[in-house]
């Protein structure tokens, strides 16, 4: 008997995701299967299903990069994980092991990297294939549905705060306050840092400030480069800008203290034009930072663990998965949704 499931399908980029019946697959050597518990949602996945970006998936495909769940089978030759175990299987789906960056401990800029529901068939299906070398251990106690944000939210906003080489008692501007910037206040609160929240919407700064900034700036109002610079004392020393929108990116530059490190995360479509004068008389670094790597990931998940980071998240069943890309696009998610999987199937 050939088994199916659920899947949420991007067959066409711009069009709703067709909910389908796929084959599950048996997973080939080397590879484990996953059933998924919950996953969930990305401004990336929006992204996905837009073909936004320059390097495009190849429908039809399934996003989500958020999944977690427990090991349902195991193929030849699989030895680090067994059934049952509980991973997540996040963005970086794999890596070669063996090019100058893995070797670096770089796996995140591996040329030969497969990402999680987009190169790859992700976490919007109640199964999915995984590479047991790359996925996210779960540790005890810490629920699906919680730990779904951070193998990506988490893990990247954990990754970018570092990347700032903000130091503790220093202040972090965090540019958007949605599903990563919301537990980037939390990280960087964690990790000893004075925390400015920066955003377009003021229930997201108000939910901001429950998360633990100790301060916030509108976006929109005239001046908000300056409100930061005069809040942090001269500029933020760390600038994390998660916000899926250009004019992120020039502002979260103004707002970085002399000497100071901006690290772009957020993945508008688009060239920002870049103020040069500025970062180069003001010495700013300025840096990219993609996701996280394994061990960037076991940290952030263990910040959960302890409970000294709660993703603030809303349950949505699978179904629902077009009514919620349409409200993250138009900015109307309060944090992160996650979906959740029957366990009964
Ligand atoms: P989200 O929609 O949950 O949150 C985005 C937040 O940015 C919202 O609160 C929104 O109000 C705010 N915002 C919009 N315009 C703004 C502006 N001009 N200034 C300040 N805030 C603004 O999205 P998300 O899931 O947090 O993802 C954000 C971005 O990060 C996306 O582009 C996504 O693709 C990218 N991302 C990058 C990585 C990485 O590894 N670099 C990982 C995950 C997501
Ligand atoms: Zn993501
Ligand atoms: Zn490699």
């Amino acid at each position: 008997m050939t088994l199916k499931m659920q899947a949420a399908v991007v067959e066409q980029f711009g069009q709703p995701l067709v909910l389908q019946e796929w084959t599950i697959a048996s997973p080939a050597a080397g590879q484990i299967l996953v059933k998924t518990e919950a996953c969930g949602v990305c401004h990336t996945d929006l992204h996905a299903a837009r073909g936004d970006w320059p390097v495009k998936p190849t429908p039809p495909f399934i996003p989500g990069h958020e999944g977690i769940g427990r090991v349902a089978a195991v193929g030849a030759g699989v030895t680090n994980v067994k059934e049952g175990d509980r991973v997540g299987v996040p963005w970086l789906y794999s890596a070669c092991g063996h090019c100058e960056h893995c070797l670096a401990a770089w796996e995140t800029v591996c040329g030969s990297a497969q990402f999680g529901g987009y190169t790859k068939n992700g976490g919007f299906a109640q199964y999915i294939l995984a590479d047991p070398n790359y996925v996210a251990r779960i540790p005890d106690g810490l629920a699906a549905k919680d730990a779904a944000p951070i193998i990506c939210a988490g893990v990247t906003t954990y990754k970018g705060i570092k990347e700032t080489k903000a130091r503790p008692g220093e202040w972090i501007a965090i540019s958007g306050a949605g599903g990563l910037g919301h537990l980037a206040i939390q990280y960087a609160k964690a990790m000893g840092l004075h925390v400015c929240a920066v955003d377009i919407d003021d229930g997201k700064l108000a939910h901001a400030r429950l998360m633990g900034a100790d301060a916030v700036v509108n976006a929109k109002t005239r001046g908000a480069e300056e409100a930061v610079k005069k809040i942090t004392g001269g500029g933020a020393h760390g600038v994390l800008i998660t916000a899926p929108s250009l004019a992120a990116f020039r502002q979260g530059v103004g707002m970085t203290r002399k000497r100071g490190t901006c690290v772009l995360a957020g993945l508008p479509p688009g060239d920002f034009p870049f103020p040069l004068f500025d970062v180069v008389l003001n010495c700013i670094t300025v840096r990219g930072s993609l996701v996280g790597t394994r061990q960037d990931m076991a940290e952030a998940l263990a910040f959960a663990a302890e409970g000294k980071v709660k993703a603030d998240i809303e349950l949505q069943p699978l179904s629902a998965i077009n009514s919620v890309l349409h409200r993250l696009g138009r900015g109307d998610v309060a944090a992160r949704v996650v979906l959740e999987f029957d366990s009964s199937h």
